[in-house]
């Protein structure tokens, strides 16, 4: 069946359909209500007052009226009653309800009871005489766009759901033992629910069929599992490189190399997931993986989100690596022509061991001599997709780190079948960062606070989220306070300034400069946000601190309190909200990621705030992974099963496989490169 198969959808209708994405009846019947209008049971007037729009079943008390007011424009009305109160019911330009409603004594009507200067009324309702039409059943609300209309939908998707195959694409068992609705009778109580809790039978079958296609896509095509790859030896140069850091391994760092190395020894592939709040110390760990791979003759990547995050990691990589013979090299969007073209080449003949790099690693010119191990940093910047073809590379080794906790088993939603190492202790005599929320009357105070600091020796950061003045927001930006601060407290004070529409080049050496400690306050918007580690800076003062998730003033703040000096936060904002004050008060009461990545779920709802929406991967219509990992959880382990017992190969996964296939299909064709 196609579209132009449906009446009354020509040519004009279609195109407005394009627009809502609706390209096919599929598209179409996986349009689904964004909400639904009761109108089985009539109301009372008392009972319908003020709240939403309600079925009334009322007594007419005159014959409809029709006044004209020039123009084309004219009032029709009608007096009626519940038998309590009384009514007005009224219609703009619907004139011909005059003729349909002469010598009726009693109608139902749909539409929202209002007090209009003292007269109960409704605004153009949904009158007919009888039920069963438009009313008297529960009706779906669609999302629609300009040139359609409720009605056009409607009826779109009801001739649609009449004269379409219904084809099951769950099998069986699966239905049975999960007690799920079948697909035809989902796909239709969805649309037109007879109860509400048929309805509930059908949301949650079309959910499960959601997350269950989304998982098992997952466990088929990433799912490293039991794929056979490199077995390194462990070399005895990774202890003696452990030896001679500066510091010792906390004893999470070392369960987690220890972790990792087996990986790395096991003739699989490995697949591991390092997740470490900010400071943890996961680029030491990712260093010795690297260090191993080399000595077994193997090129590394160490992939970031960021150019400034890249040019640090190959800065330390290079400094740490100083004296065993490790060559590192940077591969980066802003590199010259020539110069990406020397790395290239200098990559595929082996003239680098190891590859620090953004996503210009994953173009298709760069080819490796031998690769072994890829490692991403901060993952939730890259999605499945981008892993896929680096990994698709080689039969390597991979490891991502994120300082984003996440639970199992949103993991697994998110990047397939892996395994999860935690780095649950910070490096010992870290101090907690002192953070204070304080309104813009202390602006004074705290710049006198920031000079005593630089005038010790120390750095700090300045952040604001906004680079250039805005009209329509009331923010303060970047450039603005830079010129501002500068000319009044930092005169004599060398300060410097970066933002994400600086070229990469500028960036670099203004970062340099900041590391370098020539640069006494780095003024920034949030593109330090990530990585970004200067030991010796220990003061960061963030304005408008209101306008950023918690999880991003967590990361933030993570960029001090990273050497021995005692570290602070000052949270500024004048924000009034009962929301904002919530959440200064937790940045103030706790420096554990976890805690606060928990209570910004639960402040927030859930959503992006893991960066699903970021990475294009965000497919669902009726899922909310936060809310249904009860449901994720259960269907991790019947995914799981099939692909173990190669359920997909018999005859009653047949249209399950199918459906896999064409999933696959419009999976990939969405996922977007960011
Ligand atoms: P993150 O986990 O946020 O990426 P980093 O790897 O950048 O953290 O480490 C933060 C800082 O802590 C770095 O300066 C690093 O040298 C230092 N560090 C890492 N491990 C230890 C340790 N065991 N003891 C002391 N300092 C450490
Ligand atoms: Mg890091």
């Amino acid at each position: 069946m196609k579209l132009q198969d449906i009446k009354g959808l020509g040519p004009k209708k279609k195109e407005y359909l394009n627009n809502l994405h609706i390209t096919s009846v599929k598209d179409l019947i996986y349009h689904y209500p964004f909400r639904y209008e009761d109108r089985r049971n009539p109301k009372t007037i008392e009972e319908a007052y003020g709240k939403e729009d309600a079925l009334l079943h009322l007594s007419l008390l005159s014959s409809p009226s029709t006044r004209y007011l020039g123009g084309n424009k004219n009032i029709t009305t009608i007096r009626a009653t519940d038998g309590k109160y009384k009514i007005e019911l009224v219609w703009f330009n619907q004139p011909y309800i005059l003729n349909n409603f002469k010598n009726v004594e009693k109608v139902y009507v749909f539409g929202k009871v209002e007090n209009y200067k003292g007269q109960l009324k409704i605004t153009n309702p949904i009158i007919s005489k009888t039920l069963g039409n438009e009313l008297g059943k529960i009706v779906p609300v669609y999302n629609v766009t300009k040139g359609l209309t409720q009605n056009d939908l409607r009826n779109f998707i009801g001739q649609s759901l009449q004269k379409m195959k219904f084809k099951e694409n769950l099998p069986k068992d699966i239905l049975e033992s999960n007690n799920l609705m079948d697909y035809r009778e989902a796909i239709i109580n969805i649309h037109f629910p007879n109860s509400m809790s048929l309805l509930q039978k059908a949301i949650e079958r079309l959910k499960f069929q959601e997350l269950f296609l989304y998982q098992l896509y997952l466990d088929m095509n990433f799912s490293q599992i039991n794929k056979e790859g490199i077995s390194f030896k462990i070399v005895p140069e990774v202890d003696e490189f452990i030896n001679k850091l500066p510091f010792e391994l906390t004893s999470a760092q070392e369960r987690v190399v220890g972790e990792i190395l087996e990986d790395m020894k096991s003739p699989f592939i490995m697949n591991r997931l390092l997740q470490g709040d900010v400071g943890s110390g996961k680029t030491i760990v990712a260093a010795i993986a690297i260090l191993n791979a080399y000595y077994n003759g193997y090129q590394s990547v160490l992939m970031a989100p960021t150019e400034i995050l890249a040019t640090q990691h190959y800065e330390d990589l290079r400094d740490m690596f100083l004296g065993y013979g490790i060559r590192v090299g940077i591969l980066k969007g802003s590199l010259s022509k020539g110069k990406k073209e020397k790395i290239v080449e200098d990559i595929k003949n082996g003239n680098i061991d190891v590859v620090v790099s953004t996503h210009a690693v994953l173009e298709d010119n760069v080819t490796f001599e031998n690769i072994g191990l890829v490692i991403t940093d901060e993952q939730h910047r890259f999605g499945v997709k981008q892993r896929a073809i680096l990994t698709g590379k080689g039969n390597v080794d991979t490891l991502v780190m994120s300082a984003t906790p996440i639970p199992r088993t949103l993991a697994l939603a998110k990047y397939g079948s892996l395994d999860i190492s935690i780095i649950d202790e910070l490096p010992k005599g870290r101090k907690n960062i002192e953070t204070y929320a304080v309104g813009m009357d202390y602006e004074k105070r705290i710049m006198n606070f920031l000079i005593k600091h630089v005038n010790e020796g120390r750095q700090c950061y300045i952040v604001c989220p906004l680079i250039e003045e805005s009209e329509n927001l009331n923010l303060t930006s970047v450039e603005e306070l830079y010129e501002r601060l500068n000319e009044t407290y930092f005169r004599n004070i060398k300060t410097g300034l970066i933002h994400g529409a600086l070229n990469p080049k500028h960036k670099d050496e203004i970062m340099e400069s900041f590391i370098k400690n020539e640069t006494k306050i780095l003024f920034s918007t949030t593109v330090i946000e990530v990585g970004v580690n200067v030991p010796n800076a220990n003061t960061m003062v963030i304005y408008n601190a209101d306008r950023f998730g918690l999880s991003q003033l967590h990361q933030l703040r993570g960029r001090v309190g990273r050497g021995n000096y005692q570290s602070y936060c000052i949270l500024l904002n004048d924000s009034k909200s009962q929301i904002a004050r919530q959440r200064m008060r937790i940045m103030e009461s706790t420096n554990d990621g976890f805690i606060i990545a928990k209570k910004d779920l639960e402040l927030r709802g859930s959503g992006d705030v893991i960066g699903f929406r970021q990475s294009g991967e965000e497919q669902f219509k009726l899922v909310n992974l936060f809310e249904d990992i009860e449901m994720l959880n259960k269907i991790q382990s019947i995914t799981r099963d099939i692909l173990d017992n190669n359920k997909l190969e018999s005859v009653e996964y047949r249209s399950l496989k199918d459906e896999l296939n064409s999933y696959s299909k419009d999976i990939e064709s969405q996922i977007i490169f960011n």
